[in-house]
C-alpha cells in the first residue's frame, strides 16, 4: 500500500545538514517527494509504500543528523501526488519566522585530516568546513538558512566547491559555508598603520 506524508520537523535542522540527510535516506529507501527550509524549520512531503516510509520516519527521528536537535515532528497524511523522484526544494520564506539556528561548531575529524594533508586543496586553508562543522551562526543573517542569506554571499564558489556542494554523496553537499583557497575568505595580518605582513594565510600545525 502506498502511503503519502507531510512532515514538519522543528528544531535546530537547518545548517545541520538535515536536508541532505533526507534526501540520502529516501533514495537508499526509494521513497519520492521533496525536502525544504523553511521560516520554521524543516518541511518533507515523502511518498511510498507504508513499510518503507515506516522506515523513513524511524530513522527521522530516531538517528537524525549529529548536529541536529529535533524538539518537534508532526505528521500529516496526504492524498497521493504521484511524485516521481526526491528532491531538494527551495527554501521557502514566511512572513512570520520561528527556527532555531545552530551554533558555529568546531573543526570535525575529517576535516582536520584534509587541513593537514599536503595534498588536499584545503591545505592549511584556515576556512575549511564540512555539513558537520564550520561557522553558522556567525554568518546567518536570516532565515531559512541558504548561502545567499549569510556572509558567504559574496564568495562565488569554484567549480571544485561547486561540486562538492551538488554531489549527494559528498560530504560538502549543500554545506552552505563551503569554501576553498580560490573562491573563499581569505586572512592577511596588518599593523597598526595598516600595513600588510606577508604571509601564508595559511594555519600551521600547532597555531
Ligand atoms: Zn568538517
Ligand atoms: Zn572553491
Amino acid at each position: 500500500m502506498v502511503v503519502s506524508k507531510r512532515i514538519y520537523v522543528r528544531g535546530i535542522v537547518q545548517g545541520v545538514g538535515f536536508r541532505p540527510f533526507v534526501y540520502n535516506l529516501a533514495k537508499e529507501l526509494r521513497l519520492s517527494g521533496w525536502v525544504l527550509n523553511d521560516s520554521f524549520g524543516v518541511t518533507i512531503e515523502i511518498e511510498g509504500p507504508s513499510k518503507r516510509v515506516k522506515r523513513f520516519l524511524a530513522v527521522l527521528s530516531d538517528n537524525p543528523p549529529v548536529l541536529a536537535q529535533i524538539t518537534d515532528i508532526r505528521i500529516e497524511d496526504l492524498p497521493e501526488f504521484g511524485a516521481k523522484d526526491f528532491v531538494i526544494k527551495e527554501s521557502r520564506e514566511r512572513r512570520e519566522k520561528f527556527t532555531l539556528i545552530s551554533p558555529d561548531i568546531s573543526i570535525c575529524d575529517e576535516c582536520l585530516q584534509e587541513l593537514f594533508d599536503k595534498n588536499d586543496r584545503r591545505y592549511r586553508y584556515p576556512f575549511i568546513n564540512c555539513t558537520n562543522c564550520g561557522p553558522r551562526y556567525t554568518i546567518i543573517k536570516d532565515i531559512p538558512y541558504d548561502r545567499p542569506k549569510t556572509t558567504m554571499a559574496e564568495f562565488r564558489m569554484c567549480s571544485r566547491c561547486e561540486q562538492e556542494y551538488r554531489n549527494p554523496a559528498n560530504r560538502r553537499f549543500h554545506a552552505q559555508p563551503n569554501a576553498c583557497p580560490v573562491c573563499g575568505p581569505h586572512v592577511w595580518l596588518v599593523d597598526s598603520e595598516g600595513k600588510s605582513y606577508q604571509g601564508t594565510g595559511r594555519v600551521s600545525p600547532g597555531s
